[in-house]
């Protein structure tokens, strides 16, 4: 096993400072390894990507295409499988826009309750746009999907599913490769939000068998304004481009223009390279520990937090889900998340509190706001510990 204590060494942000960062769910602390691969595309190596016909854009576009590689390694995918995006919501954008053009009305768009809201809010777009009627696979009190009978859900209107591969707010792991059979057994395209899931779970996107998978680069020790689509080929090929513009297309005359080859035809503009690059370098760092022994460090981490968190008095956690990563959301009777925030601001603890972009999924917790804990690589029991202390100490005050 790792030790969270030596690799808040390789994080600039943990330097002479007591930080407890626990609001992982939300984005990530970068390595300066990251940083670094960043910093020397920028010194060494800047130019335009697949355009320039000098040394330098040979350099940047080798080191773009290289993360493109390391990425689709790091999924078990093809690199040209690999779109770079902004980060999740505009992964699942596309998709409803491209894809979701191809609905009409009578067709059915299936999400959870549990959704964040950039994989409702463009469903909700697309079906305003199409006549599609979006509809919501309910939660049981554990968090996890009401799977009792999916029958009423998965039907032959059934076109598009979108599920979280892990819930932003509870924690719960979904069972893909399950409910990626639901959704192929009715002839639906089943995306996956992985935000939650890339970042934390050892993904391979031969074993889920889904048809997209979305996550962000910012929440996986890499830069912001990074992120990723991987779709089987047949279906990007299938697909109409999202944006237009430079790079997307093979010929444009005066009327009309044909796309390029994929993942090209979904990268119009100037791409993040630099920013790709840095996933690249976090991608590297994280394999280098290796996904399997991050998600039991979190589990483990988690389980650590709820056996005490659970011995504290006036404390609902919400969720109990069996396959779960390093994700609590919890209420304290009588404090609003605002002001525990604010309080543990002051032993400079950082948590979230809010309505997580969840507030479909709050309304079924009955609460408008909760407070967050949300763990990664470079957290321990130590921060737990202090964490759990400083909670004590306010809720004394109160
Ligand atoms: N989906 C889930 C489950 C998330 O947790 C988040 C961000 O918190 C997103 C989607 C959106 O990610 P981004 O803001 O990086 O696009």
């Amino acid at each position: 096993m790792f030790s969270p204590s030596k690799i808040k060494k390789d994080f600039p942000i943990f330097t002479d400072s007591n930080l407890v960062y626990l609001d992982n769910a939300a984005t990530s602390q970068k390595p300066q390894a990251v940083l670094d691969a960043v910093d020397s595309l920028y010194k060494e190596a800047n130019a335009n990507v697949h355009r320039a016909l000098y040394s330098l854009g040979s350099e940047a576009t080798e080191r773009f295409e290289n993360s493109r590689k390391k990425v689709a390694n790091f999924i078990n995918a093809n690199s040209k499988e690999i779109i770079f995006t902004s980060g999740t919501t505009e992964s699942i954008n596309l998709l409803a826009r491209s894809l979701g053009n191809t609905l009409k009305s009578g067709d059915e768009i299936l999400i959870s309750e549990m959704e964040h809201h950039s994989n409702i809010v463009p469903w909700q777009l697309a079906a305003k746009r199409t006549g599609a009627t979006l509809r919501y696979l309910s939660i049981k009190k554990t968090g996890e999907l009401d799977l009792s009978e999916p029958e009423k859900y998965f039907t032959k209107k059934t076109k598009i599913v979108s599920l979280t591969h892990m819930s932003n707010v509870l924690g719960t792991i979904n069972p893909i490769k399950g409910l990626a059979k639901l959704a192929h057994n009715v002839g639906a395209i089943f995306i996956v939000d992985g935000a939650q899931g890339a970042s934390h779970l050892p993904v391979n996107m031969k074993e889920l068998d889904c048809d997209f998978y979305a996550f962000s680069g910012h929440k996986m020790l890499g830069p912001t304004g990074i992120g990723v689509l991987w779709g089987k080929t047949k279906l990007l090929e299938e697909m109409e481009p999202f944006m237009g513009g430079g790079e997307m297309i093979n010929t444009v005359s005066m009327e009309s223009s044909t796309w390029n080859d994929i993942p090209y035809k979904f990268e119009a503009g100037t791409p993040n390279f630099a920013q790709a690059v840095g996933l690249g370098a976090a991608i590297d760092y994280l394999e280098n520990i290796g996904m399997e022994a991050i998600e039991l460090h979190e589990k483990t981490l988690l389980n650590y937090a709820l056996n005490k968190m659970n011995h504290m008095d006036g404390i609902r956690i919400h969720g109990s889900a069996k396959d779960r990563g390093g994700v609590i959301s919890f209420n304290v009777d009588g404090i609003h998340p605002h002001d525990l925030a604010q309080f543990l601001n002051e032993d400079n603890i950082a948590i979230r509190v809010g309505h997580h972009c969840a507030q479909p999924l709050l309304k079924t917790l009955g609460e408008s706001a909760t407070a967050r804990l949300s763990f990664y690589i470079y957290n321990d029991e130590n921060d737990v510990d202090k964490f759990c202390d400083s909670l004590k100490t306010i809720m004394g005050y109160f």
